[in-house]
């Protein structure tokens, strides 16, 4: 038997936010076995690699790090762990291929994880995709700053957009029990700033409760005293409904902000891509948010360059953007991904015209982003501080309207602030992304 114990264990997690949840309940799982955990991967004897394979990119990136990672062989590490979705994808392929991967494990074979690298000690190249089943703890060791802390509500999709791999790399969507989830978070300690995230939110419990279930767990997790607020990240639009808007309303622990990936404003496009609603019902949602919640920041991401988008279809989400006034969006160029649907569609559009589109759609959004940010110069922002920014020299932190990691960002100065905890920020400027300002009460020396 191998003494695990005497071994050091390094990870690097790649991806989403719903990765880095698997991340940290794997390095509570090798922390609970009492093994030690190192920020140095150049020290790790066992260095895992989580991965992502949504998009041909991160397929790269998955690989390029394995191998990456297997130059340190020459020094301390033993073995090196190739886990999470592109194993759960493509071990076929990866198994041959990637030879300096000495374990592959899948999604859901992180309770497999010491059975398969004493495998592997005793000799073996080991692949336990498909092995697991999934009965993972839900201690975590958190890797977010901490103050805020992700909460992975389910896994996989049902919704099978037609550009996207995760229905077929995750499975189909399952939700965590409530009860599981009420733990987790508690055990998470105090925390600022809590995410939901999956890849659907809106859609929880309906698999295991028989019907939406969402509003009934916000109600119970905000009775936690040790949550202070609760952001909502990937909301599909259909499922946003009146009893979910007044709840946001009503909560006074929920955060006034709203993801909603819409992908596309154009409805024959959205037909195609397998999204559900239209333009005209997607405008309806905002106003109807907006009416109900005056406040209300909503983030939005859209593709462009979707497989047979014309010129006026562009055109169209520009037109959109200009009407719904979001928040924060994000733009992505569509990606041909092998094994999708989209893949297939006649009229793929050239790389250089999708460039193209992307750029124009943040010009389009950094004024109304502007616009937005500009309006807070001059008055009292509170802000929750992320930190210090030792580049520009002052502390940072974010409004009510910004997500970590993904929207903008609060540069302001102050005698004195603590991670965690709240300030009203003067704004004195901005741009279209980030405000900048000072404590009420600073003094510059
Ligand atoms: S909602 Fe669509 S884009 Fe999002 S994970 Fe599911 S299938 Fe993919």
């Amino acid at each position: 038997m191998t003494d695990f114990k005497r071994k050091k264990f390094g990870v690097i997690s790649l991806g989403c936010d719903k990765n880095r949840v698997d991340t940290e309940k794997l390095l509570s799982l090798i922390k609970s076995e009492g093994c030690t955990l190192t920020d140095d991967v150049t020290e790790a004897n066992i260095l895992i690699v989580n991965t992502c394979a949504f998009l041909n990119e991160s397929r790269k990136e998955a690989i390029e790090t394995v191998l990456d990672g297997a130059s340190y062989k020459s020094a301390n590490l033993e073995k090196l762990v190739v886990c999470g979705c592109l194993p759960q994808k493509y071990v076929g392929e990866l198994y041959d291929s990637l030879s300096e991967a000495d374990v592959f494990l899948g999604t859901n074979d992180y309770d497999k994880f010491f059975e398969a690298l004493e495998k592997s000690y005793s000799g073996e190249r080991v692949n336990f995709v498909g092995l697991g089943d999934n009965t993972f703890n839900t201690n975590r060791v958190v890797t977010t700053p901490c103050h805020y802390a992700y909460l992975k509500i389910a896994d996989g999709c049902n919704n099978f957009c037609t550009y996207c791999l995760i229905p077929k790399i995750r499975g189909r969507y399952v939700s965590y029990p409530m009860e599981q989830l009420l733990k987790e978070a508690e055990d998470l300690g105090d925390v600022s700033e809590l995410i939901l995230v999956a890849q659907d939110v809106s859609r929880y419990g309906i698999d295991i409760y028989g019907k939406k279930f969402l509003v009934n767990f916000l109600k119970k997790l905000t009775t936690l005293v040790n949550i202070n607020s609760v952001r909502l990240l990937y909301c599909y639009p259909d499922m946003i409904d009146d009893e979910l808007i007044a709840e946001i309303r009503d909560n006074p622990k929920i955060i006034k902000y709203l993801d909603i990936p819409l992908q596309h404003s154009e409805s024959r496009v959205l037909k195609l891509m397998n999204r559900r609603g239209t333009r005209e019902e997607y405008l309806e949602l905002i106003k109807k948010l907006k009416d109900a919640i005056p406040v209300i920041a909503i983030r939005s991401t859209f593709i462009s360059g979707f497989p047979g988008e014309t010129e006026q279809e562009f055109e169209g989400t520009c037109d959109f953007l200009k009407q719904a006034k979001l928040v924060n969006c994000g733009f992505f160029a569509y990606s041909r991904e092998p094994d999708t649907p989209a893949y297939k569609m006649p009229g793929q559009i050239n790389y250089a015209v999708k460039k193209r589109r992307v750029k124009k759609l943040y010009e389009v959004q950094r004024e109304i982003s502007y616009g937005f940010l500009s309006s807070f110069v001059g008055k009292s922002v509170k802000v929750l501080c992320d930190g210090i920014d030792y580049d520009k020299g002052c502390f940072v932190g974010r409004a009510y309207f910004s997500a970590p990691e993904i929207d903008g960002k609060v540069y302001f100065n102050a005698n004195s602030a603590v991670q965690g905890e709240y300030y009203d920020v003067i704004i004195t400027s901005c741009d279209s992304y980030d405000m900048f300002g000072q404590m009420e009460d600073f003094e510059n020396e």
